[in-house]
């Protein structure tokens, strides 16, 4: 098995290679990241160890980049920031472990079997749309640095949106496969809820945008 270290504290990154390589594994390391994400889209690790303060891209950006590209390698954050919005914000990424520095080393092999056996599932519904990802295991949406709750049906009317992002989805089209058949809701909801959902865009400072035509219906679109 071959792990892809990006850790720029050249002290740590010895030593991690080291646990790693007694403990059977091959291991590359980089400092950066950023001449080796190529390679992890190529699928040459079993494993990426992710530090989060790098000198160029952070993590969470490396990490980003690698998910949008539908890269599901397993990642494993490693960080001494241990408040929890970066776990939070890790984990919306696409992270499927968050460790704080300092760990034993039993600790840490022990986190990286658990991503290794983890499968590949449990992060493809893992959904990205122009700068935007949406988690809709935890229902959260982020946007670069940012990110923000969704509802229930926020969340769903997002996820159709991105399913059908080639084609307008008509205010009835919505209605039945969110609402279902429920008939003490109309089409209003649907307005309600698309309105709901520009404001949160418009909070992430994101560059998607939910355009529409009257009589036809809403789309995803990305504005330049
Ligand atoms: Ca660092």
């Amino acid at each position: 098995m071959k792990i892809l270290i990006v850790e720029d504290e050249r002290r740590l990154a010895a030593t991690l290679a080291d646990i790693l390589e007694h403990a059977g594994y091959q291991v590359d390391r980089s400092f950066d990241g950023t001449e080796e994400e190529e390679m992890a889209e190529d699928g040459m690790y079993d494993a990426i160890i992710l530090d989060i303060m790098l000198p160029g891209l952070n993590g969470f950006e490396i990490l980003r980049r690698l998910r949008q590209k539908k890269c599901m390698t397993p990642v494993l954050i490693l960080t001494a920031r241990s408040e929890l919005e970066n776990r939070v914000r890790g984990l919306d990424a696409g992270a499927d472990y968050y460790l704080t520095k300092p760990f034993e080393n039993e600790e840490f092999l022990a986190c990286l079997r658990t991503i290794l056996r983890r499968p590949a599932e449990i992060v493809t519904d893992i959904l990205s749309y122009g700068d935007l990802i949406l988690n809709p295991s935890v229902s959260r949406l982020s946007c670069r640095t940012l990110s923000v709750a969704l509802s229930a049906k926020e969340r769903k009317l997002l996820r159709m949106l991105i399913h059908n992002q080639n084609q307008y989805l008509s205010k009835e089209a919505i209605l039945l496969k969110i609402w279902g058949y429920d008939t003490n809701v109309n089409t209003n909801s649907v307005e309600a809820y698309i309105s709901f959902l520009r404001k949160k865009l418009a909070f992430l400072h994101s560059s998607v945008r939910i355009s529409v035509v009257r009589g036809i219906g809403y789309k995803l679109e990305v504005s330049e």
